[in-house]
């Protein structure tokens, strides 16, 4: 959660030390962390209108901490990325998805996974083929595989960064830009760039009554560009029938479920949910 950014340290912050002393206790504890295997990775279902039921997951990592409980990712990913840990972190949570992405295809239940990717994980020049590498070990096929980079990712002009994307896609894994509406959105840009998906940003949904004419013309043109586009932090009834009324595809959110651990999710695809607009609350204008 970006409002989470500033209070980073909150847990290392006891007021005496300063803030550098507080990121390395941190570092040399999430370096513990990879050793005794302290994260998990829990699970938020992506609802398609269309098919009126949930057809894949967003990977969220979470840290049991020792001392501190369940820390969310808003806590500790700053961190880990400004240390270069997001590397073997990232790796975990890639591996940790594609198996469990694999363990439910056993059970005869195909869902769509998508892995945040931190801009250091794209910059390096191994991260395509280690994508194949984990995707072959558990024998998930690529297009099962989504990768959710933010648009500085994206937009970035480096030759290592365009040279993965590239053969990501070409191997078939699918590429979306995570939080779209937030940055100063370069909108010149985004028809260089190759995705298969925007996922616009939760503030834009959360106040879409004030932001509809900024939604409508963002999903129209994502609907030019071909992509499927996806509405986060759908919380309400009313955000969910206005999303899937204007032409959003899948829907992400608390209104559907809270990202839960692996074995949660099953009971939730046997779930029915409503999206249709006669069933908006009476205040609600289109
Ligand atoms: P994100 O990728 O945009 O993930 C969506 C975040 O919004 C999640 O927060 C989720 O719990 C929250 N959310 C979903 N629906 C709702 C809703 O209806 N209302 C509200 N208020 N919030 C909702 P979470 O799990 O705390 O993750 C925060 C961010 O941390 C993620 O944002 C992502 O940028 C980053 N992150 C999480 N896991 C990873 C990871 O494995 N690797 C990397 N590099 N970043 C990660
Ligand atoms: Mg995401
Ligand atoms: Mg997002
Ligand atoms: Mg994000």
């Amino acid at each position: 959660v970006k409002a989470n950014g500033r209070n980073q340290f909150r847990f290392y912050d006891d007021g005496l030390r300063s803030q550098r002393e507080h990121e390395l206790e941190m570092i040399s504890d999430l370096r513990e962390a990879l050793r005794s295997d302290q994260f998990v990775v829990f699970y938020q279902p992506r609802y398609s209108v269309q098919e009126n039921r949930i057809v894949g997951v967003e990977a969220l990592i979470r840290w049991r901490h020792p001392e501190h409980g369940l820390v969310a990712p808003g806590h500790f990913i700053p961190v880990a990325e400004s240390s270069g840990l997001i590397g073997q972190i990232g790796e975990y949570v890639l591996r940790e998805a594609l198996r469990q992405n694999a363990e439910w295809r056993k059970q005869g239940i195909e869902l769509e996974m998508s892995v945040n990717v931190s801009l250091r994980q794209l910059r390096s020049p191994d991260f395509p083929r280690l994508v194949s590498k984990i995707l072959r070990q558990y024998g998930c096929p690529p297009a099962s595989l989504e990768l959710e980079l933010t648009e500085t990712a994206l937009f970035e002009d480096d030759a290592v960064i365009h040279a993965n994307l590239k053969a990501l896609r070409t191997e078939g894994v699918r590429i979306a830009i995570d939080d779209f509406g937030t940055g100063y959105s370069n909108l010149a840009r985004l028809s260089e760039v190759s995705v298969d998906c925007i996922k616009l940003d939760r503030s834009l949904i959360q106040d879409f009554a004030r932001n509809r004419p900024i939604l409508r013309m963002v999903i129209a043109m994502c609907k030019f560009m071909e992509v499927t586009i996806v509405a986060e932090g759908v919380e309400t009834r009313d955000m969910a029938a206005w999303t899937a009324e204007h032409g959003c595809h899948e829907l992400q959110g608390y209104y559907f479920s809270k990202p839960v651990p692996a074995c949660e999710i099953l009971p939730l695809l046997d779930q029915t949910f409503s999206t249709a607009a006669d069933q908006m609350s009476a205040t609600y204008v289109i």
